[in-house]
Order: structure tokens, then sequence, then C-alpha cells
């Protein structure tokens, strides 16, 4: 059967709305509705270091070693096309293993049985950047973990020089176990013929690579994947005017504020604090404030409490917190 007659005959099964997913391994959630339209599964909310974090014994990472329910993987998004009965997945974390198992059943059933081998995991990887929690999961690509036939993963030329060129990144390109596809920063790619791509040039600490942020463009919805940024304000892009080009924006929540970096000048943390977001996303209106959630949150953060009084304030806000496991529709834009 072709891919596109599959792909209607998934559509018509999904056609009467939504179906119970089977319950995610590793999940905060239990079965949750899945659309027939395009969505994300948040598959980690946490900075790269993830909570609880090494050598941490303070009370933010203490009881998430014993309660696995406090535990948070490191940021990273899948999108699924149920049309298509395609997955993409923003970013290859440290935690790769267990957020393919929290994938899995976001996988179409055509590509379950078409599987033999070591297919690719999904339809691509894109990365934003080369610091450890956003690429090092590459390496379980790798011969001495899955040893992929041909993973697409998606970057900016930087991003690609980096991985053809070092060690032991090189070695995955030259046995084959990815395949490299470059977008400029600035530019954007098609994915499938329903889904777009577009490479966002964000400021953030360029030791290794540049930055990006992807917007993800599908006819029912859009997503910005957002992790790591400098502050708002040394963006050459306006935060409010690609929010409101976008549904769902998962955004770099890191810090809630200076208190959790005692004896550092917090205009020099390269990151927008929650504060500072709620500052300047004060004068939107509340549908725009909505498409907002937050990710990638230090283990220090007091968001990764919901009852702390911070949580209290963003929910006040009307701006969501990424629900960890969570599955969220890309819905249509209301405008
Ligand atoms: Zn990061
Ligand atoms: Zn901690
Ligand atoms: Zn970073």
């Amino acid at each position: 059967m072709s891919r596109s007659a599959s792909a209607a005959l998934l559509a018509l099964a999904l056609v009467s709305g939504c179906q119970e997913s089977p319950s995610v391994p590793g999940s905060l959630t239990a079965s949750q509705p899945v659309p027939d339209t395009p969505y994300a599964v948040v598959l980690g909310t946490a900075q790269d270091g993830g909570l609880p974090q090494l050598g941490c014994r303070k009370d933010c990472c203490e009881p998430a070693r014993t309660d696995p329910e406090r535990r948070r993987l490191v940021s990273s998004v899948l999108v699924v096309d149920p049309v298509e009965g395609r997955r993409w997945l923003l970013d290859a974390t440290p935690d790769l293993p267990e957020q393919v198992e929290r994938a899995r059943p976001y996988e179409d059933p055509r590509e379950r049985a078409a599987s033999s081998g070591r297919p690719p995991l999904f339809d691509a990887i894109l990365l934003t950047h080369a610091h450890m929690g956003h690429c090092l999961g590459l390496l379980h690509l790798g011969r001495e973990a899955y040893g992929a036939e041909g993973q697409r993963v998606v970057c900016t030329p930087r991003m690609a020089r980096l991985l053809r060129e070092e060690a032991p990144w090189s070695l995955l390109i030259e046995a084959g176990h990815v395949e490299l596809v470059e977008v400029e920063p600035g530019a954007s790619l098609q994915l499938s013929p329903r889904v777009r791509a577009e490479a966002l040039p964000v400021p953030h600490r360029a030791e290794f690579s540049d930055t990006v942020g992807w917007r993800i463009t599908t006819p029912e919805g859009s997503l910005l994947h957002l992790p790591d940024i400098d502050k708002w304000d040394r963006w050459e892009l306006d935060l409010r005017e690609v929010v409101r080009s976008v549904d769902v924006a998962p955004l770099d929540a890191t810090f809630y504020g200076g208190d959790e970096l005692p004896g550092r000048d917090i205009r020099e943390v390269p990151h927008p604090f929650v504060v500072e977001t709620l500052e300047t996303t004060a004068s939107w209106t509340p549908e725009e404030r909505a498409r907002i959630q937050l990710i990638h949150l230090n283990h220090t953060n007091p968001l990764h409490q919901a009852d702390s009084e911070a949580a209290a304030r963003v929910r006040a806000a009307g701006i969501q917190l990424a629900p960890e496991g969570g599955v969220v529709p890309l819905r249509a834009r209301s405008q």
C-alpha cells in the first residue's frame, strides 16, 4: 500500500476525533487523548543536566532520587503528524533512550510493521545547538548502541561541520548512522509534503556552534521550539511577533529568578529569567500568553514544584508549564 493511501486509512481510523494512546512508559501522565491533527509530545522539560542533577544534594534534587514521579528528563519535544504518519524529534538529549520509549506509543502502526534492521527512529531529528543537553543523544545512534541506518539529522551548516569533523561525532557520519541535512539560520526546509521547519537564528553562547530555534508549520497548527536563548532583548526577532506566528511555543525558562544564582550578576546570566518573561508578556493578550509552554528548567527552578509560589504566579499569568510526558495539540490559529 502506498504511504499516502495508508495515511488516508489512518486518518479515517482517527476521524471520529480522539483515540486513547497507550500509556507512556516513564510518563507522569496516564493515557491521554491523541488528536487526529498534528500534536506535540513533551518528552522532557529540564535543563541540560536533568533533574536530579549530578552532585546536587539539596532539596531541589534529593526528593527526585527517591520518587520517580519527580524526575525530569532533559528538554525535548516530539512533533507528530498523524495524517502523514510521521514523527520528528526536536533535540537529541542525553536521555534519548528513555525518550525514544516515551515517543513509542505515538509511532505510526505502519512504521512499526515496516521495521526491520535498525531503521531511523524518527523521520528526522532537528538540533538546536551543540550543548550537551541538545546533541549528546546522537551518540546512542552509533554502533556501540542502536547502530542506526541513515537517521536524518537536520542542523545548521556550522553544527554540521562540527559533527562531520570532530570525533566521536564524525564516526556517526562516516559509518552512515547519521545523514546530515543542512539548513542555514533564517532558511527553511520542507520536512514532508505537509510539514515545514524554519531555523530561526538565536543568540546563545556559541563556543562550538550557532544556535537556532525551530518553527514547525503544518496546515493545521504550528510550534516554536526555543529551549536556549540569551535575554529576549538581545534577539533580533520580536518575541511577541514570533509567538503570535505559532500556536504552541515551548520557551527557555532555565531560571525563575536571580535568587537561584547567589553571587552572580543576574544581568550576565545568558537566559531570560521567568520573572523577566512575565514582565515582557504582561501587556500581551491572554490568548497570546496561553501559547507559551515553559521548558528547559534548571534543577534549582522552583517551577519544578507545582505547588510553589512561582508556579502559582506563572499560572495566574495564563502561561503554561510544559507538561512532561503530555500531549499538546497544535491547534489551528484563532486569528
Ligand atoms: Zn540547554
Ligand atoms: Zn538540585
Ligand atoms: Zn545551550
